[in-house]
């Protein structure tokens, strides 16, 4: 369920401290540490699993769950209308650095398209 190692499960653990944002008992919503815009916020599953590569029909509730719960942040933070992105980087070439999945939401400020 959960990895000794892993940073994010650290975080749900309460080892590592983080700014929440948003819990219940499966999802946890916190601020990123390094923001690239005036909101950046990370949303993890509470149970560890690695990226998108690993999610399974089973995990299609806590998929929607984590994509509601951006939605719903965005709308309570009050950047909804103005916008925001949202993203999932995965392994290398995505340029995953923590191996627990989670949701970037980030908003505050103009986005570049295409990313770097
Ligand atoms: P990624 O590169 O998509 O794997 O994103 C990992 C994110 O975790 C980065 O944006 C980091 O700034 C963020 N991060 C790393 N350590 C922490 C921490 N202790 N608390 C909050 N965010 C963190
Ligand atoms: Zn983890």
């Amino acid at each position: 369920m959960l990895d000794e190692n892993c940073l994010f499960c650290k975080i749900i653990t309460g080892k590592i401290p983080a700014k929440k944002v948003f819990e219940n008992e499966s999802i946890l919503a916190f601020s990123d540490i390094n923001p690239c815009a005036e909101h950046h916020y990370l949303i993890i599953p509470k149970e560890h699993i690695e990226n998108l590569n690993e999610m399974q029909d089973n995990h299609k509730n806590i998929l929607g769950e984590i994509l509601l719960t951006a939605s719903q942040l965005a709308s309570q933070l009050g950047f909804a209308e103005k916008g925001y992105r949202i993203v999932a980087n995965t392994n290398e070439d995505g340029g995953q650095t923590v191996h627990h999945f989670h949701l970037h939401l980030i908003a505050g400020r103009k986005l570049n398209w295409p990313p770097g």
